[in-house]
């Protein structure tokens, strides 16, 4: 057993969870991981929770599921399915997710199943989503190697040797080292993240101007009253935690009709496992009006992401991430967001986070009136590059270098 599965388990419980004496855990994890869930679940009984819950998932059986089931089931769904989640989330239970999945496990399967399946499911956990969005209730995602996704890493090394190289990367970005206390080290990395989210709120820019020499330009408007977030959370009780581990990212919402341009993505984008090595996205007035992509199909792709409802062809996020940090100084292509996000400047379209002053308390209609975003889906695209560069242009018309070659300017 490697001995940093014992750190990691307890940074997640402490530190990324940080469950409550006496709250109810929900756990994600593939069957694979059993280990580590019992792990999980012995440390999160330490910190005091009140009862785990756990939801196994296997990758194999979802991908039969899309390839042998009844069609008529991916447009149905059976009701205690969503009362589980939102009445957990109701609760108030912290949710638990471990990502250690195959990138192409998924190859070949029909994606317009998936499709109608979030159309199906999505509005029906709404509760649930909406309270995890707005960080109502502590949620944390976190990855452990998976052999195929470590294989597709590192090509060409043995198996064995891959999965190592791939939990030394994980460890890398989660700050564990074998005589440091990590918990430590992710309390000072969100000391950082605070200081320069604090610092871009108060320049309260009305746009941002992006460029480089890809071919994007593009001007992102930000909502009145908006402000940065990133690094830890605070819960609706209180409670800090960090919903996506690792992070880098200082991020807040753009205002949905104010996104006017073309961007070119720098980084693969992941459909259902189809790998989409490059794509650009022309707005105008906040929606996405053309999609280039080499590949018709990958076009098509990502044409039918963009249709899901009718939030889902404008912006949701727009993330700030130095080309120069930890992540993206590895140079190593993860294929998985929950890293590569961390290696590059990103936008997301879809569902917007309620980054703007009173957001978390606001309906639908208020948020979509504050500029806000709605939909089912949120998927990330990398848009950063080592040429980068980020203006900001303040309400009264000052101009502000914001990223100079790909990092922050200040
Ligand atoms: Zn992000
Ligand atoms: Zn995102």
């Amino acid at each position: 057993m490697d001995p940093r599965l014992d750190k990691y388990a307890k940074l997640l419980i402490d530190v990324g969870i940080h469950v409550q004496p006496g709250q109810t855990l929900v756990i994600n994890c593939p069957v694979e991981k059993a280990e580590f869930a019992r792990m999980l679940v012995r440390e999160a009984y330490r910190a005091g929770a009140r009862e785990v819950v756990m939801r196994w998932n296997d990758q194999a059986i979802s991908r039969e599921t899309y390839l042998h089931a009844a069609d008529e089931i991916f447009d149905t769904f059976r009701p205690w399915q969503a009362d589980q989640l939102n009445i957990l989330a109701r609760e108030g239970a912290a949710f638990l997710s471990i990502d250690s999945s195959d990138p192409d496990g998924m190859n070949g399967i029909d994606h317009a199943r998936q499709v109608r399946q979030s159309r199906a499911f999505g509005p029906a956990v709404r509760e649930y989503r909406e309270m995890q969005m707005s960080d109502k209730v502590q949620w944390c995602i976190a990855a452990l190697p998976e052999k195929n996704w470590a294989k597709k890493m590192f090509p060409g090394v043995p198996e064995d040797e891959a999965v190592e190289k791939l939990m030394d990367a994980i460890c890398a970005t989660m700050r564990i080292t074998p005589d440091n206390d990590p918990a430590e080290a992710w309390r000072q990395h969100n000391a950082e993240l605070n200081a320069r989210k604090r610092k871009l709120t108060e320049f309260n820019f009305k746009s941002l101007h992006y460029v480089n020499s890809l071919g994007t330009d593009l001007t992102i408007e930000l909502p009145e009253n908006h402000y940065w977030d990133g690094g830890n959370s605070v819960s609706a009780k209180g409670v800090s935690f960090n919903a996506n581990m690792p992070t880098e990212e200082i991020f807040t919402a753009p205002k949905r009709d104010g996104v006017n341009g073309r961007v070119v993505s720098t980084k693969p984008f992941d459909v259902g496992g189809e790998i989409i090595d490059r794509f650009a996205f022309t707005f105008r007035d906040g929606k996405i009006v053309g999609v280039e992509a080499d590949d018709p199909h990958h076009r098509e792709l990502l044409e039918a992401e963009i249709a899901l409802d009718e939030g889902a062809a404008y912006l949701g996020e727009v993330a700030l991430v130095p080309y120069d940090s930890p992540i993206s100084r590895m140079d190593a292509l993860f294929y998985d967001t929950l890293f590569d996000e961390n290696a590059s400047c990103h936008l997301a379209f879809g569902a917007s986070y309620p980054t703007v002053r009173g957001g978390a308390d606001m309906t639908e209609e208020e948020r979509l009136a504050a500029g806000l975003n709605q939909s089912i889906t949120h998927e990330d695209f990398m848009v950063g590059s080592a040429d980068l560069s980020i203006t900001g242009v303040t309400h009264d018309g000052r101009e502000v270098p914001v990223f100079v070659d790909g990092n922050f300017a200040f």
